[in-house]
């Protein structure tokens, strides 16, 4: 499956709903689309809309129910961390996130899209449109105002201007702060979820409650993980052990009660974060302290 995604992408296709099946695919691992996957729906979006005409535009959202950009040229669709911002050559920006249970589905401009009471959104030319399911955050802006709506945002992980040391010294400047939730405050990287916060902490030997303060090679933390994002960008789905096997892909992500794949300890789990937006965290308590 995975692979037909990519041929098909790479074959002039830029969808066949791949994209909304990607977050199917995710969700038997996890559950929330993370900055890898964010970043390849961009990519299909942009692929579809990109230097072409709008012939249709559809908000199904209160705020923007008349909104109309047909007529405008799209120029570009691009993500940033986990935010999608679809630009057009009247200087205007679609900004949208997937959040928990968004998709973006791409199909043939002529083809009736299924699900309607999901969609919030339809972007269409004379050849495709790109709908949009479920999505957690619909709005219009004038692309002059982007900040607005990313503004907030630590370095992008997949960005072209991806900062490091920028990331690395807002992680610090809250030395108290549990590295586990700290990965995850996308004001200080964006693009990290909780499969790859968690995943990344297993291969640095790191429990998710240490301090920040007391990370000793924070910067090789922080580099592994820009690393995972991208190996993993191109792919729907997200593997961290090099196996692409069911059941194989992560090291301790989605495992709680199984053995841990390097000690046989069993492996923990326990929910983290300030409350109502708690996350389960898992970990070895062998491997990680
Ligand atoms: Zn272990």
């Amino acid at each position: 499956m995975v692979s037909g995604h990519r041929t098909g992408t790479a074959g002039g296709w830029p969808g066949d709903g791949s994209v909304a099946r990607s977050y199917e695919g995710g969700r038997r691992l996890a559950g929330v689309p993370e900055g890898d996957a964010v970043w390849l729906t961009a990519r299909r979006l942009h692929t579809a809309l990109a230097g072409r005409v709008l012939t249709r535009s559809d908000f199904r959202v209160p705020r923007f129910a008349t909104s109309d950009l047909s007529g405008q040229a799209v120029t570009e669709t691009v993500s940033c961390g986990k935010h999608l911002l679809t630009r057009t050559d009247a200087g205007i920006t679609v900004h949208t996130h997937l959040r928990m249970d968004g998709s973006w589905r791409v199909q043939p401009a002529a083809e009736r899209a299924s699900g309607g009471h999901r969609i919030r959104l339809i972007l269409a030319n004379d050849t495709w449109q790109a709908v949009g399911y479920l999505l957690g955050v619909v709005e219009i802006l004038p692309t002059a105002d982007e900040q607005r709506a990313v503004g907030h945002l630590g370095p992008d992980m997949l960005g072209p201007d991806w900062d490091q040391a920028e990331a690395e010294r807002r992680l610090r400047a809250d030395p108290a702060r549990p590295i586990g939730e700290a990965l995850l405050d996308q004001r200080n990287l964006a693009g990290v979820g909780n499969i790859f916060a968690t995943e990344m902490l297993f291969l640095r030997g790191l429990s998710p409650w240490r301090p920040v303060g007391e990370v000793a090679d924070l910067r090789a933390l922080v580099e592994l993980g820009q690393r995972l994002l991208d190996a993993n960008k191109e792919r729907d789905g997200i593997v961290t052990t090099g196996s692409q096997r069911r059941g194989e892909r992560t090291w301790v992500y989605g495992r709680a009660g199984q053995p841990c794949r390097r000690c046989g300890t069993t492996i923990r789990k326990a929910e983290q974060g300030d409350p109502g937006e708690e996350r389960v965290r898992a970990w070895c308590p062998h491997c990680q302290d």
